[in-house]
């Protein structure tokens, strides 16, 4: 048997470990081992060995000697409290180091009257391998006194049992302090009773669950995934045992956030503060909903990217040195922004430069630094305030925007570490299904159409960037998939259908394979729709629908016309507003119009003007708050209310050249009145530029009363386009964003087809062609329905366009018609759906 000797730690008194103040050391629960109440703020290497473990916040460290014992110091009681405060490490986890070398000075003064005791501890962490043949207690010890031997006594732990029995867990640890050395002491423990090993893995690190030093060794905090795998006989019952332990905190208390006391200022989005929640087993399907966002079909292993709580430095270096460090790391910020110039995320990289140089977000930060923050500190700080701000406001669009806060705030966070971004999503393996609170848009830099199988999202919404750039790439995204998305452990097996907006987890053999041979299907079904996509939309009879893209970004009419887009039926101007502090000038609307012409190569341009207000606020548009937004200023009123953006907006889609290639549209329109205003306007601005030439002016028909009286409004209108998403929840009176209702907003209602159809035949008395722009247009089984009422232009989102020409050329005109026809008789949605052969 080999003896290791060891040397005192400490200078001060050694005492009996049953004398420790904390009763988990004291028990012995940890293990072996003698106390010492310090007399002077260092603590020495007893032997040489290894930093196996180093405490983020410096209270305790484990040192494993060359013999193999791992010899656990924990200074003080509770010290972890402190944050780190006070302790000053002088080693590094897997540094080498020797008996006697200094490894944390501390300021034993300081801290004393802040905890419960300075009392420490020196305990054999590994007792199944190595025991206690000799302490020496109750004396005066200094430095490198002798004072502890230890005995190998085997290695029984970690060993895998001869059964193929196992189970797992995995949850968000809502621990303050992750797994310090109390809790750890807890989970070791329990899980000793198992006779068959247990794994413990967090933050891509595995630890045998029953040493403490392994586990403290994961450097586990608030919010990490902990991934725990019981392996031989009784699997499950041990499970059960370890969730239920872990579940109730491990002996702390659960907390809804990273400790407090240890500085710490939640970066960018953070984890949810919610009730602990048990995590999906394997052996039982579950279906977890959400909302879809892209449609498409994925099966495989859950990637999670939940954001991690981090620790940045409360306390500042100087006012002007931090304040110049703040300077500095937004100048890199804002210069690898404007770098951005193409693609999808040139738009968002816009939007983040606002921010980056928003002068209320700095003067919040600066006034942070002279308060004596760090720059990071204070940064972080003045971004989440407004986003929490923008996540309190009403509107879902308003509220997305707190992402980009958020985002933004870690990358200046990200800069002023010498970072120049979070790592993407593009570094993820190909394939990965990613689970997550909400994807920043600046985790989708460098991200490439087929590398992310698809993306769920628990909180977000269908309009967010993420979402939108998603769209573009065609990943199958589903949002809003609310707390039981916590539920889903990392790496479980699931098969997601976005389209109806679904998560199976862990699902049986048999529909895993019929999944894959759907997505096989699917697939090669998709390329070949692709390869066609590039052809006009014709019926089967060779009747003309086009087919259009709804845009909102510079970057994205590229991708359209990729995707076989005959032009832009919908441009959501108010995309490029949103992010925006002060209104757009006339010119700076004109860059982002021509830059999407030009995009389009010469095909239609469909520009909507402003459709905010109400529920939708813009920053620089002050309106006044309403009971029912929905029913208030909204679309063309505000612009109607506010003469001069709106005449602004219409010279600059006045001057997109060549002429003839934009078009206006007005949303929300409610009246003949308000059409003839905005013509009288669009005139006026035509001749105040010179231009000889007309430009198309169309309606918006989203209103049901716009839809009824649609032979008047035609008369003063070039087209109409109906923008189904409104006009389904006016007609229906069920607000399109309110889960409650969110299963009966369905455009295919029978009644909301009747109002389209009321459209069309009043369009048609006037010779007016009738699009419909909203979501109905991107779902392949409402088409020919569509096409059937009168509808020849669909403006569907860029990835929808190769089914949709696909789904039209299969029928005539008059099969359509039929369709029609029985779609409007029917009894309801669900009717209607089981004629296409659809489901909802
Ligand atoms: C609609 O309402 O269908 C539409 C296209 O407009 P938005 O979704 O932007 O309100
Ligand atoms: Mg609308």
């Amino acid at each position: 048997m080999s003896v290791l000797q060891l040397f005192s730690p400490f200078a001060g008194r050694a005492l009996p470990l049953t004398a420790s103040p904390d009763p988990v050391f004291a028990g012995g629960l940890i293990g072996d081992g003698l106390a010492i109440d310090p007399e002077v703020g260092e603590l020495r290497a007893p032997c040489a060995g290894i930093v196996a473990s180093l405490q983020a916040s410096g209270h305790a460290l484990t040192i494993r000697s060359d013999t193999g014992a791992e010899i656990l110091l924990h200074i003080g009681v509770d010290t972890v409290n402190l944050g780190g405060a006070g302790f000053t490490p002088l080693v590094r986890e897997g540094q080498h180091v020797a008996t006697g070398e200094r490894l944390i000075d501390f300021d034993l003064a300081a801290m004393r009257p802040k905890v419960a005791s300075m009392v420490s501890m020196m305990v054999v962490a590994n007792g199944e391998a190595f025991g206690v043949a000799s302490v020496v207690t109750d004396r005066p010890v200094g430095f490198g006194d002798p004072i502890m031997t230890v005995a190998a006594v085997g290695d029984t732990v970690g060993t895998s049992a001869n059964s193929s029995e196992a189970a797992e867990f995995s949850l968000p640890l809502k621990i303050a302090h992750g797994l310090h050395a109390r809790p750890a002491a807890q989970f070791a423990n329990a899980a000793k009773a198992h006779a068959g090993a247990v794994h413990v893995t967090a933050n891509g690190k595995t630890a045998n669950g029953k040493s403490v030093v392994a586990l403290m060794g994961i450097g586990t905090r608030f919010g990490d995934i902990l991934n725990v795998r019981v392996e031989g006989p009784g699997a499950d019952a041990t499970v059960d045992t370890l969730l239920d332990l872990v579940l109730s905190g491990l002996g702390d208390p659960i907390a809804d956030g990273p400790a407090p006391e240890a500085d710490v200022a939640a970066l960018a989005a953070r984890t949810s503060g919610d009730a602990p929640v048990k995590p999906f087993r394997p052996g039982t399907a579950v279906a977890v909903r959400g909302r879809s966002a892209v449609a498409g079909l994925a099966a495989g292993r859950i990637v999670r990217r939940y954001h991690d709580a981090r620790n940045l430095p409360r306390d500042g270096t100087g006012i002007s040195i931090e304040r110049d460090r703040l300077a500095a790391a937004r100048a890199r910020v804002l210069t690898r922004l404007s770098e951005e110039t193409e693609g999808p995320r040139a738009a968002v990289a816009a939007a983040h430069r606002e921010i980056v140089d928003d002068p209320a977000l700095v003067e919040a930060a600066e006034a942070d630094i002279a308060a004596g923050r760090s720059a990071e500190w204070a940064w972080n700080a003045a971004c989440l305030a407004q986003a929490d701000m923008l996540a309190g406001l009403a509107d879902a669009r308003m509220a997305e925007r707190a992402a980009d806060m958020r985002d933004v705030a870690g990358q200046v966070v990200a800069a002023l570490a010498g970072r120049d971004a979070v790592s993407g999503l593009a570094d993820l393996p190909a394939g990965s299904l990613v689970l997550s609170d909400e994807i920043l848009p600046s985790e989708t830099t460098g991200l490439t159409p087929g590398h992310i199988g698809a993306i769920l999202m628990r909180d977000g919404g269908p309009t967010s960037h993420a979402a939108i750039i998603a769209a573009g790439l065609g990943i199958p995204t589903i949002v809003a998939l609310g707390p039981e998305a916590d539920r889903i452990p990392d790496g479980a097996e699931v098969i997601v259908d976005a389209g109806l907006g679904t998560v199976t987890v862990y699902p049986t053999e048999a529909e895993l394979a019929a999944a894959r041979s759907r997505i096989a299907g699917d697939a090669g079904r998709k390329a070949s729709q692709r390869a066609n996509a590039q052809a006009e939309c014709r019926l089967a009879d060779g009747t003309r629908v086009e087919v259009f893209a709804n845009l909102g970004r510079v970057g994205e009419g590229a991708l359209a016309v990729a995707e076989g887009a005959e032009g832009c039926g919908l441009l959501r101007s108010e995309f490029l507003f949103l992010d925006r502090t002060s209104a757009p000038s006339e010119d700076e609307q004109l860059a982002q119009y021509q830059a999407i012409a030009d995009e389009l190569g010469g095909r239609p341009l469909i520009i909507r003007t402003l459709d905010v207000g109400g529920d939708k606020p813009l920053s620089y548009l002050p309106l006044p708050k309403e009971e029912n937004p929905f029913l208030g200023l909204r679309g063309i009123r505000v612009g109607l209310i506010r003469p001069e953006l709106l005449r602004t907006q219409l010279r600059a889609i006045l001057r997109v050249k060549p002429y003839g290639v934009a078009r206006i549209m007005v949303p929300m329109v409610a009246s003949v009145t308000e059409m003839i205003t905005v013509r009288t306007m669009v005139e006026e601005e035509r001749l105040r530029l010179g231009r000889v030439e007309p430009i198309q002016l169309g309606a918006m028909i989203e209103i049901p009363a716009a839809a009824v009286a649609a032979r008047q409004l035609a008369e003063v209108c070039d087209f109409f386009s109906i923008g189904t998403n409104d006009l389904t929840q006016y007609a229906l009176a069920m607000d399109r964003g309110n889960p409650a209702v969110a299963a009966g907003v369905d455009a295919l209602h029978p009644g909301v087809l009747g109002l389209i159809r009321l459209a069309c035949e009043g369009a048609g008395a006037h010779g007016r062609v009738v699009a419909v722009c909203g979501g109905a247009a991107s779902d392949p089984s409402a088409a020919p329905i569509l096409v059937g009422l009168g509808v020849r232009e669909l403006s569907a989102a860029p990835a929808a366009i190769p089914e949709i020409k696909a789904a039209l050329a299969a029928f005539t005109v008059n099969q359509c018609q039929a369709l029609a026809e029985r779609a409007v008789q029917a009894q309801g949605a669900e009717e209607v759906r089981a004629l296409t052969g659809a489901s909802a």
